[in-house]
């Protein structure tokens, strides 16, 4: 699959070497179709929308109402004003904890996240006060559905999960973990910020309540993500943020909301972004979803197979359903050492707790070496990268 022509980025040179990007689970890099719509509309079409009555802002509303019909056909959500444009998936997160606890919330609530949350799962949840129950996970990086079943109590308000652990890879059993959670009363919140670029996403399939997720992941812009939500649901939740065009009507005594989705899109959006989101949409369609899926699953056995065989070598997450993210140590090798080492040979990929401090606690390890794949990447990479290992291993001695 030679897309690569495509991403102007991949040309780099780092330190003398071809730039090898493994880093895709922080951030992909963007298709030239993405960067030219970001060009394009500030060139010609920048105008702020649905105020202005002349030409460039109707044009530019209407671009940007494009996208978000577009996003809900990819997402298959059921109306297109159940699709929020956020900042991102953190903020889409907070959107809802913030609202949700709001309307929901009595002062003693429990909240059911997974024991692999990013933080931007977990934190949002913490601000409302509530307690916490995190749902355990085995050795191997699988969630334990039975033990999830016994966290539930009365004080249950909310399950929020994420679909594809940005660190052990794990792809969760969401449909199982909607239904649960559905029977006991309780809706969901899925944290798709890693899954939406490799998997298909069918939220009314899976069936949940809220679904999160950040453009930048997926070959879009920064600065864009999305909060779907159950029509019913988000017309019970308030306002998250105040301010222009999530009003109706406003006096110094009293004020009412805008419709859905303006009702949560204070302020003015990021419109140049959500334009180049739909063209990292159109990317991702033309390219197929299943297509990339196949594509990453490849590299990420074909990395896996190769790590195994290096000597002293420790992978985190092996769950027999997992996606493009392969998390490791090096003996007793400093991650950081084994990230710096890399990236003198022109390799990126990330170091640390990748933002999911609660999984380093569980193997009792300060962080891991994780390289992600994205659909850009080839087997040479991979190969590349694991002569890089072996090449830099007497240094870690
Ligand atoms: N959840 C998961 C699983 C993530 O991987 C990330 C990004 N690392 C986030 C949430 C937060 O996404 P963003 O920084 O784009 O808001």
């Amino acid at each position: 699959m030679n897309l690569r022509s495509q991403f102007p980025i991949l040309n780099t040179q780092v330190h003398g070497h071809p730039l090898v990007y493994l880093d895709n689970a922080a951030t992909t890099q963007k298709p030239l179709r993405v960067i030219e719509a970001l060009d394009s509309y500030y060139r010609t079409l920048n105008s702020n929308i649905h105020r202005g009555a002349h030409h460039l802002a109707a044009e530019a509303t209407e671009r940007y109402e494009d996208v978000r019909r577009q996003v809900q056909s990819f997402i298959n959500a059921r109306h297109s004003h159940e699709i929020v444009f956020t900042r991102g998936t953190t903020e889409s997160i907070n959107l809802v904890a913030s609202s949700f606890s709001k309307r929901y919330f009595t002062g003693d609530d429990e909240v059911i996240v997974s024991g692999m949350e990013h933080h931007s799962d977990i934190v949002p949840w913490q601000l409302t006060g509530a307690t916490l129950r995190p749902i355990p996970f085995s050795d191997e990086g699988v969630l334990d559905l039975e033990a999830y079943e016994r966290l539930f109590s009365p004080k249950t308000r909310i399950v929020a999960v994420n679909h594809v652990s940005n660190t052990l890879g794990t792809v969760n059993p969401v449909v199982d973990i909607v239904r649960i959670a559905h029977a006991h009363g309780v809706p969901v919140l899925i944290d798709g910020a890693q899954s939406v670029s490799h998997l298909k996403v069918d939220v009314q399939a899976i069936g949940c309540d809220f679904y999160c997720f950040s453009g930048h992941k997926m070959y879009g812009p920064m600065g864009v993500g999305i909060m779907y939500g159950r029509e019913e649901l988000l017309n019970e939740l308030p306002p998250y943020q105040g301010g222009g065009e999530m009003i109706e009507n406003v006096t110094f005594e009293r004020t009412t909301y805008n419709q859905l989705p303006f009702k949560f899109e204070a302020g003015t959006p990021s419109v140049g972004d959500v334009i180049g989101l739909g063209e990292a949409v159109n990317f991702m369609q033309e390219v197929g979803v299943d297509n990339i899926a196949a594509h990453e699953d490849d590299l990420l056995r074909f990395a896996t197979d190769g790590l195994s065989r290096i000597p002293g070598a420790r992978i985190f997450g092996t769950a027999p359903h997992k996606t493009t993210v392969l998390s490791f140590l090096i003996g007793d090798a400093h991650p950081y050492d084994v990230g710096t080492l890399l990236d003198q040979l022109g390799i990126a990929v990330r170091t640390g707790h990748h933002c999911t401090q609660p999984i380093m606690d569980r193997y009792g390890i300060p962080g891991t070496v994780r390289a992600s794949f994205a659909v850009y990447n080839t087997r040479e990479e991979v190969e590349t990268f694991l002569a890089a290992l072996e090449r830099i291993m007497p240094m870690l001695q």
